[in-house]
């Protein structure tokens, strides 16, 4: 299977990268990056990609922030540690799953209580991905409070609900607010695009995930960045902005075009829970 994706540049030091399966952000600050989530197993050279379009050059992930320990988001997590002796940080509470000494994903089961073709579709695609390989990261470790970490001051959010220590990131200088799987734009088990949760049957526990949402009232964001669908502006005139195409070998940049828009989060909120 060969995995594409797409790169855009945020803002300065900021990449979201967004494949049909997952995503992720790279921060840079010089050759100093940091990821936030990594995709599926699968998506490694796609991840060694978007580092190499955001710096210029190959380089080493310094840090890997886990919004949550599924496999579509820490997937080649334990082969960049290996590769790159790169830091893995996640809530207190999810460091368990993180380390595969507890985990709280979809299983075989809960799928088969959809037996909708789309949703047999994805199983399989999700699964050719490497959802369910050993994505354990023994070395992860926490972090507990705001970090300046590649260039950028970090604070994490506590979002539980669609797993116990489901964390979004918040980079107040430069508005961006980083959520996971906590709210997304779009999923392929989604019929819409837009500001929404996921399909029920992903969530641990879906009133609790639904209730963490009040956590991004009142952030004064200017983009999202989700962890599954299309990059979000919040406010009235959502710039245009280029993306460019990726495949692990070739990068090209294609014209620009405006992004998701909404006019506040307040609203992806509201939208969102309802
Ligand atoms: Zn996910």
């Amino acid at each position: 299977m060969t995995e594409t994706a797409q790169i855009t540049q945020v803002v300065d030091g900021v990449h979201f990268v967004s494949t049909a399966l997952a995503n992720w952000v790279v921060l840079t600050d010089g050759d100093d990056v940091a990821l936030v989530d990594c995709g599926y197993p699968v998506h490694l050279p796609l991840v060694r990609a978007s580092v190499r379009a955001a710096v210029g050059h190959d380089a080493p992930v310094g840090t890997l922030l886990v919004t949550h320990a599924h496999a579509d988001h820490i997937g080649p997590a334990a082969r960049l540690v290996a590769e790159d002796g790169t830091q893995v940080r996640c809530s207190p509470t999810e460091l368990a799953g993180v380390r595969r000494e507890e985990k709280y994903q979809v299983d075989i089961g809960d799928i088969a209580r959809h037996p909708r073709l789309s949703v047999l579709r994805w199983t399989a695609r999700a699964v050719r991905a490497g959802g369910l390989r050993d994505v354990a990261v023994a070395a992860a470790t926490v972090l507990d409070g705001p970090e300046v970490i590649a260039g950028h001051r970090v604070e994490p959010l506590d979002i539980p609900g669609h797993t116990p220590g489901h964390l979004a990131y918040w980079l107040p200088q430069v508005r961006v607010l980083v959520t996971g799987d906590a709210l997304v734009t779009g999923h392929p088990l989604l019929p819409d695009r837009g500001p929404q949760m996921l399909h029920p049957m992903f969530h641990q526990d879906l009133d609790r995930a639904t209730k963490s949402l009040e956590r991004f009232v009142g952030l004064d964001a200017r983009w999202v960045l989700p962890g599954h669908g299309d990059l979000l502006c919040v406010g009235p005139d959502a710039p245009q902005i280029t993306t460019a195409q990726m495949s692990p070998e070739v990068l090209s940049p294609s014209a620009p075009v405006p992004p998701l828009s909404i006019s506040s989060l307040d609203e992806a909120v509201r939208q969102a829970g309802s």
